[in-house]
């Protein structure tokens, strides 16, 4: 069975990388009927951020990108949280060491920093760790470590030869072993580093496919040597091209790149973000550039994924949602999700006709829910503000206004047609071009020159509003 896999370090603010991961780590499980699993990799203990967990796995649900097993969902191969396998990843330590795989390395960290400053001044590039204890006899090794002496474990890289990484999109990825470091494996306090525990667990977690970010690519052949110093078989390598961000370098949270939290607050459509996504790197055999999950489900081949890295475009998102609004979600499901996301937010207003008419007459005007409220405030309270522009507007009609109040308060009907020929009259009996109307107009009834078509936006507000904001709009222009 197909098992993938993501292994998101509990840091911080949930990262669009792990979104990004968990999708085509998502799609391809999916695709194979396999089982996508979610390892919280929190030893760390430095970095470790309490919510961080939490929040990762609730933007999983929100993007609709639930895994079959995680901490949250345990099942007989967990617990899914690394910290808990401590155990699991000294047993296996301790197994590589009496193969001969890895060794102890009694450095103090003092001593290494002082033979790193001694190479640094005689002019030598930092070539990693300078292997002093590598060839210490065991039983010294077992003597010093039974009287308590502290040491870190570290990997026995061969010295010579190349590690030949098979990745899925790039083919073999030779790396010289002269290259390599003898990595930590076990820190002093017994506690395993990334490399060990990462490798040990995907083992026991049965994952055949590691799908991850492009960055990891140049630790695979120390994990290679982990694996292949256990004797067991590795999963296929693939890792998934670079997300840049806006000034071409790595999207990143820490540079300011906006989190999947900040586009949930912006008002994003989870399946708007998936779609961008799935974009990122990955196009439609058909070209298109709205699809879902389950069309990448259907559709998706590592042959269609271009290694170039891509641009996260903020802008180019916000378009795609907007279009998700307009084009692909229903007008009841703009309503009720906008209104939901509102509620959130602390607006409180009714979900009824009025809301839904406002939200027709203004999605053309918006293209994420946070901009809704900004834009539309004057639908929902009489006690909106006029602003400068405004202000001018209605001095301009100040000889009209009553006359036109008066037409408006006997129009036959209160649809955008009758109200078309009614202002249309009543401009050219005026002798004004029928602008020099509908300005002012506007101005009193929504506070703003700027606000969507001047009849849509009286038919909305129905007769009796538009009359009692003309009558506080007149009040507040003589004033
Ligand atoms: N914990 C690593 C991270 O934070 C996992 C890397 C991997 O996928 O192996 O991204």
């Amino acid at each position: 069975m197909v098992v993938t896999r993501i292994a998101p370090s509990p840091t911080g603010d949930p990262h669009v990388g792990t979104a990004y991961q968990a999708l085509f780590n998502t799609v391809f499980a999916r695709q194979n009927g396999g089982k996508f699993i979610v390892r919280i990799e929190d030893t760390d203990r430095a970095r470790y951020n309490a919510t961080s967990e939490t929040r990762i796995l609730d933007m999983l649900d929100w993007l609709g990108l639930t895994p079959d097993a995680s901490p949250r969902h345990e099942d007989e191969l967990g617990p899914y949280t690394q910290s808990l396998r401590a155990d699991l990843h000294r047993e296996h330590a301790r197994r590589l060491l009496d193969a001969g795989h890895a060794y102890r390395a009694f450095d103090t960290s003092e001593e290494l920093d002082a033979r790193r400053k001694a190479a640094e001044e005689r002019g030598e590039s930092y070539r990693g760790y300078d292997r002093r204890d590598r060839d210490l006899p065991r039983e010294e090794s077992d003597r010093r470590a039974a009287a308590g002496e502290p040491f870190v474990l570290r990997l026995r890289v061969p010295l010579e030869g190349e590690t030949v990484v098979r990745d899925r999109l790039r083919g073999d990825v030779r790396f010289d072993n002269r290259e390599l470091d003898d990595k930590v494996l076990l820190k002093t306090d017994g506690f395993p580093t990334y490399h060990l525990a990462a490798m040990v667990d995907d083992h026991l977690m049965g994952v055949t496919h590691v799908i991850r970010a492009e960055e990891w690519l140049v630790s695979t052949p120390i994990h290679v040597l982990i694996l292949r110093g256990l004797g067991w078989d590795e999963p296929e390598w693939i890792h998934t091209p670079w997300l840049l961000g806006p000034t071409g370098k790595k999207y990143s949270k820490r540079r300011g790149d906006p989190s999947v939290e900040d586009f949930r607050r912006m008002g994003v459509l989870p399946e708007a973000l998936l779609n961008f996504l799935g974009m990122m790197g990955w196009s439609m055999p058909d070209g298109r550039e709205i699809f879902g999950v389950q069309d990448m489900i259907e559709h998706f081949t590592w042959e269609r994924v271009s290694l170039g890295g891509s641009t996260f475009d903020v802008t180019k998102l916000r378009w795609l949602n907007g279009k998700y609004l307009r084009e692909v979600l229903t007008e009841e499901d703009v309503a009720t999700r906008l209104h939901a996301f509102l509620t959130e937010q602390g607006v409180q207003v009714p979900l009824d006709d009025h809301f839904r008419a406002v939200v027709r007459l203004m999605v053309p005007r918006f293209e994420v829910f946070s901009e809704f409220w900004e834009k539309s405030t004057y639908f929902f309270t009489e006690d909106y503000a006029f602003n400068e522009k405004a202000l001018k507007l209605l001095a301009d009609g100040r000889d009209f206004l009553d006359d036109l109040r008066r037409a408006l308060a006997e129009a036959p009907a209160f649809d955008q047609t009758t109200l078309e020929a009614l202002l249309r009259g009543f401009a050219d009996s005026a002798g004004l071009k029928p602008g020099k109307v509908m300005q002012p107009l506007r101005a009193a009834v929504a506070g703003t020159p700027e606000s969507p078509g001047m009849f849509e936006l009286l038919e909305v507000l129905g007769r009796e509003r538009v009359l009692s904001r003309l009558d506080r709009a007149m009040s507040v222009a003589s004033a």
